[in-house]
């Protein structure tokens, strides 16, 4: 059953090339409403729980390593059919292959460093923003 929240994080290229205001203004124009947000860093250890459905996948040390390599943003989004609408807003996991106008086609760098995470599932999504936030950070 679809819900109406998605979890994102601005990966460390985007918030290192300046890219995080941008980026959550797209959010925003797009029609969804920000629940919770933080700028934070994960540490190795993070990054690994956070990714663990991912452990036995080649790229796991590489991926952890990027992402607890530099500061993240870290939100829960709302919008109705929030997960569907925000992967199709970010676009495709490797940059090269993201429709002109997404998010990753516009500010990620390559297939590793792509910019933005976006929850795959309803029920990831509410996973990650609980990994993230607590209820009493929502507002
Ligand atoms: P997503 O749902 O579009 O984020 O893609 P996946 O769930 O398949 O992969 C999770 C994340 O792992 C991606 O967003 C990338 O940051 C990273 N990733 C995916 N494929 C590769 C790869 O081939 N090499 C590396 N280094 N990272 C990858």
């Amino acid at each position: 059953m679809a819900t109406n929240r998605t979890f994102t994080m601005i990966k460390p290229d985007a918030t290192g090339a300046g890219h995080t205001g941008k980026i959550i203004d797209r959010i925003i124009a797009n029609g969804f409403s920000i629940k919770a947000m933080k700028w934070t860093k994960l540490s190795l250890a993070d990054a690994q729980a956070f990714y663990g459905v991912h452990a036995e996948r080649p790229f796991f040390g590489e991926l952890t390593e990027y992402m607890s390599s530099g500061p993240i943003v870290a939100a829960i989004l709302e919008k109705e059919n929030a997960v569907s609408d925000f992967r199709e807003l970010i676009g495709a996991t490797n940059p090269a292959d993201a429709k002109p106008g997404t998010i990753r086609a516009d500010f990620a760098e390559s297939i590793a460093a792509n910019a933005v995470h976006g929850s795959d599932s309803d029920e990831n999504a509410a996973i990650e923003g609980s990994f993230h936030f607590s209820e009493r950070e929502w507002a």
